[in-house]
């Protein structure tokens, strides 16, 4: 790429950022030599001026794209009016905003968060709460987590404490302790592990970081009943399948029964960070005033952008365009997968949406960089699609042409013998790699 300096706008030249990345941020995150400046809808333009169809949408959090009209409009309004008063204040965007997760969800209060890690943690808290409560002088401590097999939970110390993937745990020990893992969909291991001693079963309703894996109908039951048995919380982690990703509000909607508590945060704000644990009065009402708190978490600002997002969806009926843009989705990615024999399995609901591959997935993944489309794999052999909600169907179009002259390239490397082995997460981020000319 040619380095071009922009610095008479402000901007660096590509060189000069990666060349102070590399120096002064700690090394957590490997980049492909691409500075993002801006985009429009489903469209993201570099610093060169070419543009990305996105379907990954920042990690399932752009739902409504980039520069969407309406999350400007607010954000500039309040910008210019209040950013942050902190929790010690009323503002006027909490109460309407909480009003509509509680509708949303079918539960009954909120408590609002900076991120999704930081909602897990308050619902890991809020089970722990309620169970100590609930202790009786002689009584067994109630204070074991069970969380599933494959997980991903965040990267804070209980939320990483209840991930799965020992990358990711163990050069943190010790963690908190008293998780157990529960192998996904295994309603025995679930019998088995499940009794008086625990205090939550924390469960993605589908699993994102672990490859698209969701919970079957039998699992839940099984694990609501066990947990109303047990007087535990039963807590869907929905940061990544809810608020309207599957074409439902929460993903677990398709159950007929409801988790105690639900922690959402990728999509919730537009790309602003806010995340949310939204619990029944049963647990809501172990939280008291000096117990738990955050200073950022549901500032106005953000809870207005917040609460525009939850009503564009409404009014524009997104969730229909959900439904019928990832089916549109998966009918063309099946067609690829009877072409292409190195397609194991399509797998997901309404736009999160993985492709199983027999073969390493990279080198897909850099090739679509190559042609403009920003997508992600997971776990080494898993593509990962998670659009945003506004996309159109001839975008739809455009990614599965794309994609399949990606496939074609690639396929003259691919050999489909290797299948994959136990699952192990390669990296949560993006698999965006080097993308040489
Ligand atoms: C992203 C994610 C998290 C962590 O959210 P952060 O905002 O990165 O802390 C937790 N659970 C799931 C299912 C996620 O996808």
């Amino acid at each position: 790429m040619t380095k071009r300096n922009n610095s008479g706008s402000g901007r660096q030249s590509l060189a000069r950022i990666r060349a102070d990345e590399a120096h002064f941020l700690m090394n957590t995150y490997r980049r492909p030599p691409i500075v993002f400046t801006h985009g429009q809808g489903c469209r993201l333009y570099d610093s060169q001026g070419r543009a990305y169809l996105d379907f990954l949408g920042g990690i399932a959090v752009n739902a409504l794209g980039h520069a969407h009209p309406r999350l400007v409009r607010v954000i500039r309004r309040e910008a210019g009016r209040a950013i942050h008063l902190s929790n010690l204040f009323h503002n006027s965007y909490q109460a309407p905003l909480a009003r509509k997760l509680a509708a949303w969800s079918g539960l009954d209060r909120v408590f609002l968060t900076n991120s999704g890690t930081e909602a897990i943690e308050g619902a890991l808290k809020l089970a722990r709460a309620y169970a100590h409560g609930k202790e009786r002088g002689s009584s067994a401590p109630k204070t074991r987590i069970l969380a599933l097999e494959n997980s991903f939970h965040g990267r804070t110390f209980g939320a990483v404490s209840i991930t799965y993937p020992a990358k990711y745990r163990e050069p943190f020990a010790p963690l908190v302790p008293g998780v157990e893992f529960v192998r996904l969909n295994d309603i025995a291991d679930l019998e088995k592990k499940f009794d008086g001693s625990a205090c939550a079963f924390v469960v993605e309703t589908i699993q994102g970081e672990g490859g698209i894996y969701p919970v079957t109908q039998d699992f839940w039951d099984r694990a609501r009943s066990l947990a109303t048995q047990n007087d535990a919380a039963l807590i869907a982690d929905e940061i990544q399948c809810g608020l309207g990703r599957t074409g439902r509000r929460f993903a677990y909607q398709k159950f007929g029964s409801l988790p105690d508590v639900v922690a959402v945060a990728k999509p919730l704000a537009g790309g602003l960070p806010l995340g949310a644990l939204v619990a029944n009065e049963r647990f809501a009402a172990a939280f008291f005033p000096g117990l738990h708190g955050t200073t950022f978490g549901g500032g106005p600002l953000i809870c207005a952008a917040a609460l525009e997002f939850l009503t564009v969806i409404e009014e524009q009926g997104l969730m229909g365009n959900v439904r019928a843009r990832g089916a549109q989705l998966c009918k063309g990615l099946e067609e690829l997968a009877a072409r292409f024999d190195f397609i194991q399995e399509i797998r997901g609901e309404g736009l999160m949406v993985g492709v199983d591959l027999t073969v390493d997935g990279t080198p897909i993944v850099e090739e679509a960089l190559r042609r403009g489309l920003l997508i992600n794999c997971t776990h080494d052999h898993i593509i990962r699609l998670l659009p945003p909600f506004i996309v159109r169907s001839r975008d739809v179009d455009e990614f599965l042409e794309k994609f399949e002259n990606v496939l074609a390239k690639v396929s003259k490397n691919c050999r489909s013998t290797r299948k994959p082995g136990p699952i192990e997460m390669k990296t949560q981020e993006p698999a965006l790699m080097a993308a040489t000319r």
